[in-house]
C-alpha cells in the first residue's frame, strides 16, 4: 500500500498533477511515513528552485471593517463583538517605512472589504507607497472587486493580489458563505486578476467545516488549472463569535501534507507558512518550510490594532513589535537551516534576467 502511495507521489512530482481519484487516495492515505517521504521530495524540489531562501512579506492588516458575512471569519459584518479599526494612509505609510528599515521589500495590504477604502483611496495608497518605496512590491488582499478596479490598482503599481478561493466546490462554498457570495464570482475575480497581469495567489483553509478529501482534490485541480504564482493555505481555526465557534480546527498534519503536495504541483510557487499554522503549533511555520513552503508573512501592523484583526482565536504575535517579529523569524529559520533574505521575492517567471 505504502509503495503505491510513494509511486503516486513520484508521479505527482513528474507530472505536477494526478487524476481526481488518485488525489483523493493520496489524501486519504496520509500518515507519518508517507508525509516524511512527501516532505523530502517537496524540500528537494524547493531547493532546486529557490535554495534555502525564505522570502518575507510585511503584512499590514489595515482595516477590519467588512461588508461580508463569511461564517468562519471573526471580522464578519454581523460580529457585534469585533472592535473595529482602520488605519489611515499616514499610519500605513509609517508601517511601510518601519518595514523597509527592517529589510522588507514586499508589503501586503490586507483588510476586510471596507466601503471606506474606495477604489480611489486604495489607488492613492498604492501610489503613495510606490513613490516612497519604488523598489518594493505591493500585494493587495482586499477581496472581490470588478475588473476595472483591479486594473486601476495594477496601473497604480500593485503587482500581486491574494484572494483565496476558499473552496473549489460549489456545495462546500455554500456551507461557508451566505447566499449573496458565490464561488463563480470569486473564481472570476481570480481569472480577471490573472489576465490583467498580477502575480496571483489563491488558496483555502484546511479543515474548514464540511470539507472532505473530494473537495480538497477539487481545490488542487482548480489550482492546477489557474496556475497561480502563490498559494496561501492554513488551518481553519474557530473564532468564538462566529457560527463556527464550536467546530474543530484543521490539523497541522493535514496542512503540512497539502503544502508538500502543492510544492510538487507547482515547483516554482511562492507558498507561505502562515500565521494560522504557527498558531496551531509552536513550530508550525518551521514545519511548514520543511514541508515545502518558502514564504513567511510577519506582521507590520501597529501593536495597538493587532488583536483586533481577530479572524480566529489565539492568533500568535499580537504583542510583538515588527522588529521583534522580524528577528524572531530570522532565528527560527536559521534554527532549521534556512535563511530569510532581503528581496522582493518575485515568482521565478517574473524575475528580471
Ligand atoms: N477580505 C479579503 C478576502 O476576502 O480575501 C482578505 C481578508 S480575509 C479575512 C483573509 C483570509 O483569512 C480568508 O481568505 C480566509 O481564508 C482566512 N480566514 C478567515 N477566517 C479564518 C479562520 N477562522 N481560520 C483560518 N483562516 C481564516
Amino acid at each position: 500500500m505504502i509503495q503505491a502511495q510513494i509511486e503516486r507521489i513520484d508521479k505527482l512530482e513528474q507530472q505536477h498533477i494526478l487524476p481526481k481519484e488518485e488525489l483523493i487516495t493520496l489524501l486519504d492515505g496520509q500518515n507519518e511515513a508517507l508525509s516524511a517521504y512527501l516532505f523530502s521530495r517537496a524540500d528537494a524540489v524547493r531547493r532546486v528552485n529557490y535554495g534555502t531562501d525564505v522570502y518575507v512579506r510585511g503584512l499590514i492588516e489595515f482595516t477590519n471593517y467588512c461588508r461580508n458575512d463569511c461564517y468562519y471569519c471573526g471580522i464578519r459584518r454581523s460580529n457585534p463583538n469585533a472592535s473595529r479599526y482602520r488605519l489611515t494612509e499616514e499610519e500605513i505609510l509609517g508601517c511601510c517605512k518601519e518595514g523597509y528599515q527592517l529589510g522588507f521589500r514586499t508589503f501586503v495590504l490586507q483588510g476586510g472589504e471596507d466601503p471606506f477604502y474606495t477604489p480611489e483611496r486604495i489607488e492613492h495608497l498604492v501610489r503613495s507607497i510606490k513613490s516612497q518605496h519604488p523598489d518594493c512590491a505591493i500585494t493587495l488582499s482586499v477581496g472581490e472587486h470588478d475588473r476595472e478596479t483591479y486594473q486601476r490598482w495594477f496601473d497604480a503599481g500593485a503587482e500581486r493580489y491574494l484572494l483565496r478561493h476558499e473552496t473549489a466546490e460549489d456545495a462546500h462554498y455554500r456551507i461557508l458563505h451566505p447566499p449573496e457570495l458565490s464561488l463563480a464570482h470569486r473564481k472570476q475575480c481570480l481569472w480577471d486578476l490573472k489576465s490583467i497581469g498580477y502575480q496571483v495567489g489563491c488558496g483555502f483553509m484546511v479543515g474548514s467545516p464540511g470539507q472532505n478529501s473530494s473537495q480538497l482534490a477539487e481545490d488542487l485541480l482548480f489550482i492546477h488549472e489557474l496556475q497561480p504564482e502563490m498559494v496561501g493555505i492554513g488551518p481553519f481555526i474557530p473564532q468564538k463569535d462566529t457560527p463556527f465557534r464550536a467546530q474543530a480546527p484543521g490539523t497541522l498534519e493535514q496542512t503540512l501534507f497539502l503544502l508538500g503536495i502543492l510544492r510538487l504541483m507547482l515547483p516554482q510557487a511562492l507558498l507561505p507558512a502562515t500565521t494560522a499554522l504557527g498558531t496551531i503549533h509552536p513550530k508550525g511555520r518551521e514545519k511548514g518550510i520543511q514541508a515545502g513552503a518558502n514564504v513567511c508573512m510577519p506582521n507590520l501592523s501597529p501593536t495597538e490594532v493587532r488583536e483586533k484583526y481577530a479572524l480566529y482565536d489565539n492568533k500568535i504575535c499580537t504583542g510583538d513589535e515588527a522588529a521583534q517579529c522580524r528577528n524572531c523569524l530570522s532565528m527560527r529559520m536559521k534554527s532549521i537551516g534556512y535563511q530569510v533574505v532581503v528581496s522582493r521575492g518575485d515568482h521565478l517567471s517574473r524575475r528580471s534576467k
